[in-house]
């Protein structure tokens, strides 16, 4: 049977998360509420604007269900996702879900102008658990991970800076492997499922 994996639905660019799911063989199912994740192996969520999503989730009572869920499955956060589940967000502050123990600087590499397309090369763990050759890294309006803690592993730097960083079940992206046809970063986080 494929795995289910929620894609948190409330803001940003879910959608692109989903076809990316399905790509990497999963079944992608959209959560809006907190029953959803019940019915759900894993979850993504997605880029779009992290103080916008967080309203929602207060809104949408779905921060606590959120944590917890966290405390038992894993969470594929990229871009804003990844600033949900920092430990520490500056620039500014801002609360967050602290499921990964990361620094985050939002808007760290400049504004919308600065979004750029670069090819890195994950690390060597990276290529053997999953195809060797490069990532098409699309970076928009990122966060740069200005810390990461001791449990954490670096699967791929960007100009020395982490980019693609994993703990224990967890994995965030400060790119958006969404939105390349490559569908190694999703197969990784599905691994883990
Ligand atoms: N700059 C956004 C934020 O701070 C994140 C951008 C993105 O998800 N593409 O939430």
């Amino acid at each position: 049977m494929k795995k289910r994996v929620g894609v948190l639905a409330l803001q940003g660019d879910f959608a692109a998360h989903a076809a990316a799911v399905e790509r990497a063989g999963a079944e992608p199912v959209l959560v809006r509420d907190a029953e959803q994740l019940e019915d759900v192996d894993g979850l993504v969520i997605p880029g779009g604007e992290s103080t916008t999503m967080l309203k929602l989730l207060h809104y949408d009572g779905l921060m606590e269900p959120l944590a917890r869920f966290g405390g038992e499955k894993p969470i594929f956060g990229t871009c804003a996702g990844a600033i949900l589940l920092a430990s520490e967000v500056t620039r500014p502050n801002q609360e967050s879900l602290a499921l990964m123990d990361i620094g985050v600087e939002r808007n760290g590499y400049g504004r919308q102008l600065d979004s750029r397309v670069a090819n890195i090369d994950p690390e060597p763990e990276f290529q053997q658990r999953s195809r060797p050759g490069k990532l098409e890294a699309v970076f928009i309006r990122a966060p740069i991970i200005r810390r990461v803690g001791p449990e954490t592993k670096v699967l791929a730097r960007y100009q020395g800076d982490p980019v693609l960083v994993e703990q224990g079940r967890h994995l965030v992206a400060t790119f958006h492997p969404e939105l390349t046809p490559d569908a190694r970063v999703h197969s990784y986080f599905l691994e883990k499922l």
